[in-house]
């Protein structure tokens, strides 16, 4: 992965307006997606955005365990996030960590209201994210690639969820940021469902002022319907090859 820019050298760029990337300020990083990548799984998604590399897979809906959990409304999604040991410059701890178990629940937040789950009482949905290379934006890939598993894996949804990171810097209205710049900025993940025009998730840490939320809502609104119509893309990429293959 190379070394990590200094937080001096990210610092002065992003005061010029400038980025450790080449990058415009309003520019994601390169997104690619691929749907369809683990065959036993009825759902399964890879996404990358920049360095940061997500394998979403999804396997249900089957009966909830353990029963008790189950709801005679609806179906359970249980979301877990996971970073691999090889994710990181250093070696990450295997054991579940607190932020992992949280951004499992903010995952499963931002995916829910886009899923029919009242469509399968009483079952269980499981998403797996689990982060091949983190360079910031985990849980946006995370994301990005649990809809397209669970849209991939038929589950009934009435929307995509696409997400992106907005940052703040001195002034400035970032995409997308990396971990160099995650680490400098106020960092504003957000998702959506874009045909449906809502927000199903806004995080913010650090502090930005308060007169700037809209514009970086609209840079976030912006960035997630281009990256629908790469999610789209890549579900219509796959289902044209199935098509070929059965002739
Ligand atoms: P997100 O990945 O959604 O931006 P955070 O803001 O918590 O979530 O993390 C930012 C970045 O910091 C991650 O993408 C990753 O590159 C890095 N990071 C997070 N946790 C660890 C960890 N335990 N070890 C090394 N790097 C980490």
């Amino acid at each position: 992965m190379g070394m990590r820019p200094s937080r001096e050298e990210v610092e002065e760029l992003l005061r010029k307006g400038k980025r450790i990337d080449g990058r415009g300020l309003l520019d994601p990083r390169p997104i690619s997606m691929e749907v369809g990548v683990v065959e036993r799984a009825e759902g399964s998604a890879i996404v990358s955005m920049g360095k940061t590399r997500v394998l979403c897979v999804v396997r249900g809906p089957m009966e909830c365990v353990p029963s008790h959990l189950a709801d005679p409304e609806r179906a359970i999604l249980d979301v877990a996030y996971r970073m691999a040991t090889f994710s990181t410059e250093e070696r990450k701890s295997p054991s579940p960590s607190r932020r992992e178990i949280e951004l499992s629940k903010v995952i499963r937040e931002a995916l829910e209201p886009a899923i029919f789950l009242e469509e399968y009482p009483r079952m269980m949905i499981r998403v797996y994210c689990l982060v091949l290379q983190a360079d910031g934006g985990t849980r946006t890939a995370s994301i990005n690639a649990a809809s397209l598993a669970l849209a991939y894996a038929g589950i009934q949804m009435q929307d995509l969820v696409a997400s992106v990171a907005v940052g703040y810097y001195d002034g400035k209205i970032l995409v997308d940021l990396n971990a160099a710049e995650d680490d400098l900025c106020a960092d504003i993940p957000m998702a959506m469902m874009p045909a449906h025009n809502k927000i199903t998730l806004l995080q913010a840490d650090h502090i930005f002022p308060v007169d700037r939320i809209d514009e970086i809502i609209k840079v976030g609104v912006m960035t997630m319907r281009r990256i629908y119509e790469l999610q789209r893309d890549a579900l219509k990429k796959k289902y044209v090859e199935v098509a070929k293959s059965v002739g």
